[in-house]
């Protein structure tokens, strides 16, 4: 299952909130961590 970047739960995949970064999508839980990611996404990606 994929993780959350931004709060490190498991996320389904079928989850509305997704965004891809330098190729690799990640999947969030909410509204609130898709947006933090997508505020700054090399915060929270490795
Ligand atoms: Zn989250």
């Amino acid at each position: 299952m994929p993780v959350d970047p931004v709060c490190g739960m498991e996320v389904g995949e079928d989850t509305r909130w997704k965004a891809e970064y330098e190729g690799k999508v990640y999947y969030f839980c909410c509204e609130h961590c898709y947006k933090s990611f997508i505020r700054n996404p090399s915060k929270y990606v490795r």
